[in-house]
Protein backbone atom coordinates (compact mmCIF):
# COMPACT_ATOMS: atom_id res chain seq x y z
CA UNK A 1 0.00 0.00 0.00
CA UNK A 2 1.06 3.44 0.28
CA UNK A 3 3.50 5.05 2.28
CA UNK A 4 3.00 7.29 5.18
CA UNK A 5 1.76 11.05 4.11
CA UNK A 6 5.06 13.20 4.84
CA UNK A 7 3.90 15.99 7.09
CA UNK A 8 7.15 17.91 6.95
CA UNK A 9 9.85 17.04 4.87
CA UNK A 10 13.64 18.41 5.12
CA UNK A 11 15.91 18.04 1.86
CA UNK A 12 19.58 19.38 1.73
CA UNK A 13 19.56 21.91 4.33
CA UNK A 14 22.36 23.72 4.72
CA UNK A 15 22.95 26.59 7.31
CA UNK A 16 26.08 28.58 7.00
CA UNK A 17 27.07 31.04 9.94
CA UNK A 18 30.18 32.84 8.42
CA UNK A 19 31.40 29.85 6.94
CA UNK A 20 30.35 27.24 9.46
CA UNK A 21 27.59 24.73 8.38
CA UNK A 22 25.82 24.23 12.00
CA UNK A 23 23.46 22.71 9.56
CA UNK A 24 25.10 20.49 6.99
CA UNK A 25 23.18 18.93 4.48
CA UNK A 26 19.98 17.41 6.05
CA UNK A 27 17.47 15.47 4.64
CA UNK A 28 14.63 13.93 6.66
CA UNK A 29 11.02 13.08 6.60
CA UNK A 30 8.55 13.55 9.87
CA UNK A 31 5.64 11.77 9.46
CA UNK A 32 1.87 12.76 9.38
CA UNK A 33 0.53 11.71 13.08
CA UNK A 34 3.89 10.77 14.70
CA UNK A 35 6.00 11.80 17.78
CA UNK A 36 9.28 12.29 16.23
CA UNK A 37 12.26 13.31 18.30
CA UNK A 38 15.43 15.10 17.06
CA UNK A 39 17.95 14.69 19.28
CA UNK A 40 22.03 14.68 19.43
CA UNK A 41 25.09 15.93 21.78
CA UNK A 42 25.77 19.39 22.40
CA UNK A 43 26.85 21.22 18.90
CA UNK A 44 25.08 18.64 17.11
CA UNK A 45 22.86 21.88 15.30
CA UNK A 46 19.13 20.94 16.44
CA UNK A 47 18.21 24.30 17.56
CA UNK A 48 19.64 24.94 14.42
CA UNK A 49 17.49 22.48 12.51
CA UNK A 50 14.47 23.70 14.95
CA UNK A 51 14.22 27.52 13.80
CA UNK A 52 14.79 26.33 9.84
CA UNK A 53 11.98 23.59 10.03
CA UNK A 54 9.85 26.61 12.02
CA UNK A 55 10.69 29.40 9.13
CA UNK A 56 12.51 31.20 11.63
CA UNK A 57 16.12 31.11 10.31
CA UNK A 58 16.69 30.96 6.68
CA UNK A 59 18.31 28.15 4.71
CA UNK A 60 21.87 28.53 2.74
CA UNK A 61 20.38 26.52 0.62
CA UNK A 62 18.09 23.40 0.96
CA UNK A 63 14.20 22.96 0.74
CA UNK A 64 11.56 22.70 3.52
CA UNK A 65 8.30 21.39 2.57
CA UNK A 66 4.73 20.94 5.22
CA UNK A 67 2.21 18.63 3.29
CA UNK A 68 3.99 19.13 -0.15
CA UNK A 69 4.66 22.58 0.14
CA UNK A 70 7.42 24.80 0.25
CA UNK A 71 7.70 27.00 3.28
CA UNK A 72 11.68 27.94 3.56
CA UNK A 73 10.29 30.77 1.27
CA UNK A 74 7.75 32.24 3.42
CA UNK A 75 7.40 34.36 6.52
CA UNK A 76 7.04 33.00 9.79
CA UNK A 77 3.07 33.84 10.32
CA UNK A 78 2.63 32.58 6.67
CA UNK A 79 3.79 29.64 7.91
CA UNK A 80 1.84 29.26 10.83
CA UNK A 81 -1.30 29.68 8.62
CA UNK A 82 -0.64 27.06 6.76
CA UNK A 83 -0.64 24.96 9.94
CA UNK A 84 2.91 25.01 11.45
CA UNK A 85 3.31 25.83 15.17
CA UNK A 86 6.09 26.14 17.21
CA UNK A 87 6.32 26.44 21.00
CA UNK A 88 6.50 30.07 22.03
CA UNK A 89 9.47 31.51 24.22
CA UNK A 90 8.19 32.38 27.66
CA UNK A 91 7.81 35.94 26.14
CA UNK A 92 5.00 35.66 24.20
CA UNK A 93 3.05 35.39 27.83
CA UNK A 94 1.51 38.57 29.18
CA UNK A 95 2.58 37.97 33.03
CA UNK A 96 -0.14 40.46 34.37
CA UNK A 97 -2.98 38.67 32.78
CA UNK A 98 -4.83 35.72 34.00
CA UNK A 99 -3.89 32.37 32.14
CA UNK A 100 -7.30 32.21 30.36
CA UNK A 101 -6.65 35.98 28.89
CA UNK A 102 -3.61 35.11 27.74
CA UNK A 103 -5.44 32.36 25.41
CA UNK A 104 -7.89 34.75 25.03
CA UNK A 105 -5.88 37.82 23.68
CA UNK A 106 -3.46 34.59 21.82
CA UNK A 107 -6.64 33.36 20.12
CA UNK A 108 -7.84 36.75 19.19
CA UNK A 109 -4.75 37.80 17.41
CA UNK A 110 -5.07 34.56 15.54
CA UNK A 111 -8.47 35.69 14.18
CA UNK A 112 -7.50 38.90 13.38
CA UNK A 113 -7.33 39.41 9.68
CA UNK A 114 -4.41 41.05 7.90
CA UNK A 115 -5.13 44.65 7.97
CA UNK A 116 -8.00 45.07 10.91
CA UNK A 117 -6.37 46.93 13.47
CA UNK A 118 -9.00 46.44 16.41
CA UNK A 119 -11.35 43.80 17.48
CA UNK A 120 -14.98 44.18 18.98
CA UNK A 121 -14.12 43.29 22.57
CA UNK A 122 -16.99 41.57 22.78
CA UNK A 123 -15.25 38.90 20.48
CA UNK A 124 -12.99 38.20 23.41
CA UNK A 125 -16.32 36.78 24.50
CA UNK A 126 -16.73 34.48 21.73
CA UNK A 127 -13.62 33.08 21.91
CA UNK A 128 -13.99 31.69 25.54
CA UNK A 129 -15.45 28.44 24.67
CA UNK A 130 -11.88 27.59 22.43
CA UNK A 131 -9.99 29.13 25.46
CA UNK A 132 -11.74 26.65 27.78
CA UNK A 133 -11.13 23.56 25.70
CA UNK A 134 -7.46 24.41 25.42
CA UNK A 135 -7.28 25.10 28.93
CA UNK A 136 -8.83 21.68 29.87
CA UNK A 137 -6.41 20.17 26.18
CA UNK A 138 -3.49 21.39 28.56
CA UNK A 139 -4.35 20.76 31.72
CA UNK A 140 -4.60 24.57 33.22
CA UNK A 141 -8.44 24.27 33.57
CA UNK A 142 -8.32 24.94 37.17
CA UNK A 143 -5.34 27.72 37.18
CA UNK A 144 -7.46 29.88 34.80
CA UNK A 145 -7.65 32.73 37.12
CA UNK A 146 -4.07 32.43 38.54
CA UNK A 147 -1.54 35.16 36.87
CA UNK A 148 0.54 33.79 34.90
CA UNK A 149 3.17 35.65 36.59
CA UNK A 150 2.36 32.82 39.49
CA UNK A 151 2.68 30.04 37.59
CA UNK A 152 5.69 27.27 38.16
CA UNK A 153 8.19 26.70 35.77
CA UNK A 154 6.19 23.27 34.62
CA UNK A 155 3.21 25.57 34.31
CA UNK A 156 4.43 28.31 32.06
CA UNK A 157 5.44 25.58 29.86
CA UNK A 158 1.86 24.36 29.84
CA UNK A 159 0.57 27.95 29.11
CA UNK A 160 3.38 28.38 26.08
CA UNK A 161 2.30 25.39 24.72
CA UNK A 162 -1.63 26.31 24.92
CA UNK A 163 -1.28 29.41 23.39
CA UNK A 164 0.46 27.61 20.38
CA UNK A 165 -2.40 25.42 20.15
CA UNK A 166 -4.71 28.78 20.05
CA UNK A 167 -3.27 28.61 15.86
CA UNK A 168 -4.44 25.01 15.94
CA UNK A 169 -1.31 23.82 13.97
CA UNK A 170 -1.15 20.74 11.94
CA UNK A 171 2.24 20.08 12.86
CA UNK A 172 3.25 21.24 16.56
CA UNK A 173 7.06 21.83 17.02
CA UNK A 174 7.99 21.73 20.62
CA UNK A 175 11.97 23.05 21.62
CA UNK A 176 12.64 21.33 25.00
CA UNK A 177 9.63 20.89 26.79
CA UNK A 178 11.14 19.58 29.72
CA UNK A 179 13.76 21.40 30.04
CA UNK A 180 15.11 23.03 33.94
CA UNK A 181 12.28 20.53 35.30
CA UNK A 182 12.03 17.78 38.18
CA UNK A 183 10.72 14.61 37.67
CA UNK A 184 7.30 15.46 38.75
CA UNK A 185 7.24 18.35 35.80
CA UNK A 186 8.52 15.88 33.03
CA UNK A 187 5.62 13.36 33.79
CA UNK A 188 3.50 16.23 33.39
CA UNK A 189 4.81 17.49 30.26
CA UNK A 190 4.85 13.42 28.85
CA UNK A 191 0.83 13.19 29.57
CA UNK A 192 0.54 16.63 28.04
CA UNK A 193 2.60 15.73 24.70
CA UNK A 194 0.50 12.68 24.52
CA UNK A 195 -2.75 14.66 24.80
CA UNK A 196 -1.61 17.56 22.15
CA UNK A 197 -0.14 14.91 19.64
CA UNK A 198 -3.63 13.31 19.00
CA UNK A 199 -4.73 13.86 15.46
CA UNK A 200 -1.46 16.13 15.37
CA UNK A 201 2.11 15.86 14.49
CA UNK A 202 4.28 16.74 17.12
CA UNK A 203 8.26 17.33 16.56
CA UNK A 204 10.36 17.70 19.97
CA UNK A 205 14.05 18.66 20.29
CA UNK A 206 14.86 16.60 23.47
CA UNK A 207 17.74 16.24 25.86
CA UNK A 208 15.94 13.81 28.07
CA UNK A 209 16.31 10.21 26.41
CA UNK A 210 13.50 8.68 29.19
CA UNK A 211 11.13 11.17 27.82
CA UNK A 212 12.77 10.64 24.34
CA UNK A 213 12.10 6.71 24.53
CA UNK A 214 8.63 7.37 25.50
CA UNK A 215 7.08 9.84 23.62
CA UNK A 216 8.98 9.09 20.65
CA UNK A 217 7.80 6.99 17.71
CA UNK A 218 11.03 8.12 15.28
CA UNK A 219 13.89 9.85 16.25
CA UNK A 220 16.53 11.53 14.10
CA UNK A 221 19.81 11.78 15.66
CA UNK A 222 22.38 14.69 14.53
CA UNK A 223 25.68 14.80 14.68
CA UNK A 224 28.17 17.60 13.41
CA UNK A 225 25.02 19.11 11.90
CA UNK A 226 24.24 15.98 9.63
CA UNK A 227 22.07 13.24 9.86
CA UNK A 228 23.71 10.31 12.34
CA UNK A 229 20.67 7.75 12.35
CA UNK A 230 17.32 7.76 12.15
CA UNK A 231 14.82 4.96 12.97
CA UNK A 232 12.61 3.56 16.43
CA UNK A 233 14.41 4.70 19.45
CA UNK A 234 14.69 0.60 19.71
CA UNK A 235 17.08 1.04 16.61
CA UNK A 236 18.85 4.30 17.14
CA UNK A 237 19.71 3.07 20.53
CA UNK A 238 21.71 -0.17 19.59
CA UNK A 239 23.64 1.90 16.59
CA UNK A 240 27.05 1.57 17.45
CA UNK A 241 28.21 5.28 15.24
CA UNK A 242 25.18 6.74 17.86
CA UNK A 243 26.33 5.10 20.77
CA UNK A 244 29.82 6.52 20.12
CA UNK A 245 28.75 10.02 19.19
CA UNK A 246 27.60 9.99 23.11
CA UNK A 247 30.21 8.41 24.63
CA UNK A 248 32.22 10.89 22.83
CA UNK A 249 29.89 14.10 24.20
P1 LIG B 1 22.46 22.24 19.51
O1 LIG B 1 21.10 22.84 19.64
O2 LIG B 1 22.44 20.82 19.01
O3 LIG B 1 23.27 22.33 20.78
P2 LIG B 1 23.01 24.51 17.76
O4 LIG B 1 22.11 24.39 16.58
O5 LIG B 1 22.62 25.47 18.83
O6 LIG B 1 23.27 23.05 18.38
O7 LIG B 1 24.47 24.91 17.27
C1 LIG B 1 25.19 24.13 16.31
C2 LIG B 1 26.50 24.83 16.01
O8 LIG B 1 26.27 26.03 15.30
C3 LIG B 1 27.28 25.20 17.26
O9 LIG B 1 28.65 24.99 17.01
C4 LIG B 1 26.98 26.67 17.42
O10 LIG B 1 28.06 27.33 18.03
C5 LIG B 1 26.80 27.14 15.99
N1 LIG B 1 25.85 28.25 15.87
C6 LIG B 1 24.54 28.20 16.15
N2 LIG B 1 23.94 29.39 15.95
C7 LIG B 1 24.92 30.22 15.50
C8 LIG B 1 24.98 31.62 15.11
N3 LIG B 1 23.88 32.38 15.13
N4 LIG B 1 26.17 32.11 14.72
C9 LIG B 1 27.28 31.35 14.71
N5 LIG B 1 27.30 30.05 15.07
C10 LIG B 1 26.15 29.49 15.46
Amino acid sequence: GPGPTVALEARQLVKEFRGFRATNGVSLDIHEGEIHAIIGPNGAGKTTLFNLLSGFLKPTSGEVRLFGQRIDTLPPHQIVRRGLSRSFQISSVFPSMTVRENLLVALQSRSRLPGQFWTPISRLETLGPQADAILADVGLAESHARLAADLSHGEKRQLEIGISLTQNPRVLLLDEPTSGMGSEGIARVIALVRQVARGRTVVLVEHNMSVVSELADRITVLQYGAVLASGSYEQVRQDPRVIEAYLGD
